[in-house]
């Protein structure tokens, strides 16, 4: 075997700090009474533990915990000595309520800087991350829709990383199609509910990582109306409290099997039963019938998590295949005839730059994607104009499913580069690049399957507010290629985006016309093919801001780097999104025709 370059914790610091500092000014968001309690120094501070904590106890086991065999045994599943220690020292630092406010017990910080550190997280080691980020979610949800005793009994143990959280959604009958579901909750004399049904896919609903485990259940009243208007949410706990507040008897909910996965084999997946001894007990959150919207609340959060997660795994794997580009000897300079002169280091070979420079642009472009979202959360949350809340929440109900998917699909490509440039030995378990790509096919299934965005971009939120959130994009990109003009250096780039931003206008009138015209089988059969152009239009725009910062910056290598990943990406990838875009544009009626029994 061939030595192994080591580890880094991924992205490089330089990276990060280019496009929180440099591209998007996030000490700017200090100034917002909201997060003055917080300097630049305590930001920095918050990125420096998360880059130790993620190097010395996250990253040294993740290959370890991608082959532990978790088994189920007498109900509970024991978790290895490494994943606790990580997770203690992840909860110790106060990650866990690090965008809480202050009332609720957290740090108050910008939601920017948790995603850059949950990117940290992610990149050393994923499956140990999952546990907290479902936590965090789930929090999140009790802190905008629970009741006073729901927040102190369940919620703020979360955020003290004494309980952690999961989201059951999904069964085995409906998981694109939620509205099917059957969890059936029958009010009790006591106010609280029972539940009988049956969960699949529920991650981190089975562990030992912490005193308690909250379900947050999706659930139906007896005589609910059908489909989504008909589901409620119910807080369905490991174990009940007991009058002390502490955990005591065990609910009735049990893990009656676990899932074994292609990748993120270190998140525990399990099929949940509740009631099986006829008194598992739930407590509704909110109103009835209002869970899908409370669910979205968490959905949406996650949706952009998952697109980080995915944009970690793309930089881990990018940083990996960059190391052992530039140290893996094999062949000659095409030019070079003499076979006795020695090999050079494969990144020599133009073909393996060609393939670095598209993992750097998928990997770069997504991080910059994802990092923006979360810098609207902290707009939406912070901002001291209610217009400019009001722009940010727009904006970012028309990029999550963008967030989620372009970065978890064209991860998918990136990372299975990094096997290619690894060549055989990327194939083997003996290097880390294959558990990235094992790991990233997950992310365009999860948290709603690349189909399900698509449909919800396309059908609903381009369409959303009379069109204002798409409007807002296309504004926000024009806007930013006037202001780039007057670089020569970028002056291919901006007339391309330019282009590609007015086509896409043109294109989503069009299909939004035939919605009305011809119905939403012939307009929606494309979906996905219009979100991965809008995503590649979107991933463009946020190269050409980091392209802008680097052509004003000096003229070395990290900058140099940046100009040419926007120019490749405009190049290769924006050209792609516009030729979909004309396709689109023909209403091709090839695969709505289609009959399935012509396949
Ligand atoms: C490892 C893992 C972890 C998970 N963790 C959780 C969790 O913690 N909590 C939870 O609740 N769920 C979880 N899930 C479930 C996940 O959200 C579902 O797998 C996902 O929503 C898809 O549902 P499904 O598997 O039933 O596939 P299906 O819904 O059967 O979809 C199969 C295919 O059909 C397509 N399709 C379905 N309906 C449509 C449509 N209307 N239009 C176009 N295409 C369509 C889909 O895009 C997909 O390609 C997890 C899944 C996995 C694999």
């Amino acid at each position: 075997m061939l030595a192994s370059p080591t580890i880094r914790v991924a992205p490089r610091r330089r990276e990060l700090d280019f496009q929180l500092f440099e591209v998007l000014d996030v000490a700017a968001l200090l100034d917002f009474p909201y997060f003055a309690d917080h300097d630049r120094a305590t930001l920095a501070g918050i990125l420096d533990t998360a880059y130790d904590i993620a190097s010395e106890t996250f990253a040294p086991f993740a290959a370890e915990l991608d082959v532990f065999p978790f088994q189920l045994v007498d109900g509970g599943v024991a978790t290895p000595a490494s994943l606790k220690r990580a997770v203690n020292a992840y909860v110790e630092a106060g990650f866990m309520g690090a965008t809480f406010s202050g009332a609720d017990g957290g740090l108050q910080l910008p939601a920017t800087i948790s995603s850059a550190a949950g990117i940290v997280f992610n990149a050393a080691n994923g499956s140990a991350n999952a546990y907290a980020f479902l936590t965090i979610g789930a929090a999140h949800l009790l802190a905008a829709f629970g009741d006073d005793e729901q927040r102190t009994r369940w919620m703020a143990p979360m955020i003290e990383g004494r309980y952690f959280g999961t989201m059951a959604l999904s069964e085995p009958q409906a998981g694109s199609s939620l509205g099917d579901i059957t969890t059936l909750a029958t009010p009790h004399a006591d106010g609280t509910y029972r539940l009988t049904g049956s969960k699949m896919w529920i991650s981190a609903a089975e562990h030992d990582l912490s005193e308690n485990i909250v379900n947050l259940v999706l659930a139906k009243l007896p005589g609910a109306p059908p489909g989504v208007k008909g589901i409620s949410l119910f807080i369905v706990p490991k174990f009940l409290i007991d009058e002390q507040g502490r955990p005591a008897q065990r609910n009735d909910v049990t893990v009656t099997g676990l899932n074994h996965k292609l990748g993120q084999r270190g998140v525990i997946n399990t099929v949940l039963t509740f009631g099986e001894r006829g008194a598992c007990v739930g407590y509704l959150v909110g109103a009835p019938h209002d869970g899908m919207r409370q669910m979205f609340h968490m959905m949406n959060e996650a949706r952009i998590a998952v697109g980080a997660g995915a944009a970690a795994l793309n930089l881990a794997a990018y940083d990996y295949s960059l190391q052992y580009a530039k140290d893996r000897p094999q062949g000659r300079r095409l030019a070079d005839k003499n076979p006795l002169s020695p090999p050079v280091p494969i990144v020599e070979h133009a073909d393996v730059r060609r393939m670095l420079l598209a993992q750097k642009a998928i990997a770069e472009g997504g991080l910059a994607l994802v990092l923006y979202c979360s810098y609207l959360v902290d707009l939406a949350t912070a901002s001291f104009d209610e217009s400019e809340r009001d722009r940010a929440n727009l904006l970012l109900d028309v990029l999550t499913p963008i967030a989620k998917t372009w970065p978890s699909e064209r991860g998918i490509d990136s990372t299975s580069l990094a096997i290619q440039i690894l060549g055989g030995y990327g194939y083997t378990p003996d290097y880390p690049v294959e558990r990235y790509w094992r790991d990233q096919r997950l992310n365009p299934i999860h948290e709603g399957t690349t189909g399900i965005q698509g449909l919800d971009l396309l059908g609903r939120k381009v369409r959303m507010h009379g069109g204002a959130g798409l409007q807002i994009f296309l504004d926000a990109v024009l806007r930013d290629v006037d202001a780039a003009r007057d670089l020569a250096a970028l002056a291919e780039e901006c007339t391309a985006l330019a282009a590609a931003a007015e086509r896409l206008a043109a294109v989503t009138r069009a299909l939004l016309e035939a919605q009305i015209e011809l119905g939403p089988e012939r307009a929606l059969a494309e979906s996905t093919a219009y979100l991965d152009a809008f995503g590649t239009i979107a991933v463009a725009w946020r190269w050409l801001a980091q392209a802008r910062v680097a052509a004003a910056a000096p003229a070395d290598d990290f900058h140099a780097g940046k100009l040419a990943a926007c120019r490749y990406f405009v190049r290769y990838e924006l050209s792609r999104a516009v030729a979909s875009l004309d396709r689109l544009a023909t209403l091709d009626d090839l695969i709505v025709n289609l009959r399935p029994e012509a396949l």
